[in-house]
């Protein structure tokens, strides 16, 4: 064959698939659109207004339990993921609701993120609404929840980590008492007494940092975080701790990623981090602060070159009031909640914490977030979620 009608053979070839192509999108358009109609022909007439004025979770889902209207209080708790329920246990109330021709009620507690181990408590209920279709709605009870776990915690860490310092000012007090007529031990009671207040000070203070952290939720109203000023703001207020160790702190790459939620949380939680790393590593010594994504999940990481965690103390740093070298931990002046913080804000942001660490190489500490899409890209997902 000529180069000529080779040529030929090819446009033709080219432009056939071309129609080829066309007609299947079409087609494909079309089917997409006839299904659409179909979803909304199911929904008795005056539901879809009414759950518009529904500032509550609630989702009508058609008989093979696809979501058929979500409002968009259930868009944000996470319950719908496209067409479908995110989590099965709520599917499973509605398909029993369906089943049974009667309302259904159920107490769950369902998982709240991609990563991490943070959940949602709520209630459900779901009635069948005409012949195959299921109204549920969703109450979400997590903020009582919390509130609850707040009052315990703030009264079981107040008497457990309060009474030891407290004793110890009894104490100190009765010996400056007999030590009256000695100056020297008067100076030195003193001295300690003066310790041990700072110490109820700071720990004082750290309980109740805690607490008002624990209540606040960082998903209610999530904002998109953009990660370079997050990084940016944690080290900066890690400077002054920084430079009294002469420890550099050098961040990686500008990465323009975004994580949703609670900025000043999330710049508390990186900031202890950082701090951390500061403390545990030898003067002069370098701190690296970076951010990189892989599969949909951001990753936060600070690693030091300092004296590193034994591997018996690893599994527990993250525990509330852990310390692992109790002595060394004290001349840092910490109490042992700084990681514990770290661990609930991440959780409550739906992430986790990891960390890896060699006694004598140093650590690294990762924090993991769902990547969120950057403000500009974020608006047009959110208008496109609420025609579901
Ligand atoms: P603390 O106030 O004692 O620093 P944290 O909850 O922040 O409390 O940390 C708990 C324990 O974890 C610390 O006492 C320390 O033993 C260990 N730790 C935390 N970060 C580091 C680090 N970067 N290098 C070495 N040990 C660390």
């Amino acid at each position: 064959m000529r180069t000529a009608d080779l040529v030929l053979v090819a446009l033709l070839l080219g432009a056939a698939m071309g129609v080829v192509f066309t007609v299947l999108v079409q087609a494909a358009r079309a089917r997409a659109a006839a299904a659409t109609a179909v979803l909304e022909q199911h929904l008795p007439d005056g539901v879809a207004a009414v759950l518009q004025t529904l500032d509550e979770p609630a989702v009508v889902l058609d008989g093979s339990t696809s979501v058929l209207l979500a409002t968009d209080a259930a868009q944000s708790l996470g319950l719908v993921a496209g067409r479908l329920l995110a989590h099965p246990e709520v599917a499973a109330v509605v398909d029993d609701a369906r089943g049974a021709h009667e309302p259904r009620r159920a107490e769950l507690v369902l998982r709240r993120g991609a990563v991490g181990t943070a959940s949602l408590h709520v209630t459900v209920r779901a009635a069948p609404l005409g012949v195959s279709l299921v109204l549920l709605l969703v109450e979400d009870r997590s903020d009582a929840v919390r509130l609850e776990a707040v009052r315990r915690d703030f009264v079981a860490n107040v008497s457990h980590e309060l009474k030891t310092p407290i004793g110890a000012v009894g104490l100190l007090a009765e010996a400056l008492d007999s030590a009256a007529d000695d100056p020297s031990q008067v100076r030195r009671f003193a001295g300690r007494l003066t310790a041990e207040a700072g110490r109820l000070a700071s720990i004082t203070r750290e309980i109740i940092d805690f607490s008002r952290i624990q209540a606040r939720d960082p998903l209610h109203e999530p904002q998109p975080v953009a990660l370079d000023e997050l990084l940016a703001a944690a080290i900066d207020r890690s400077r002054v701790a920084a430079e009294a160790k002469s420890v550099e702190v050098v961040r990686g790459k500008r990465s323009a990623l975004h994580v949703l939620g609670d900025e000043a949380l999330l710049t508390t939680a990186l900031h202890n981090l950082i701090v951390n790393a500061v403390q545990y590593s030898p003067p002069g010594g370098h701190v690296g602060v970076g951010a990189r994504v892989r599969d949909g999940v951001v990753e936060i990481s600070v690693s030091d070159q300092g004296v590193g965690i034994a591997d018996d103390d690893l599994e527990r740093v993250f525990e509330r009031f852990y310390r692992g070298d109790p002595a060394r931990s004290r001349s840092t002046g910490g109490t042992g909640l700084g990681l514990s913080i770290v661990k609930h804000i991440v959780e409550n942001h739906g992430g986790d914490v990891r960390v890896w660490s060699r006694v004598g190489r140093g650590s690294t500490f990762t924090i993991r977030l769902p990547e969120a899409a950057a403000p500009d890209a974020a608006r047009p997902r959110r208008r496109e979620r609420e025609r579901v």
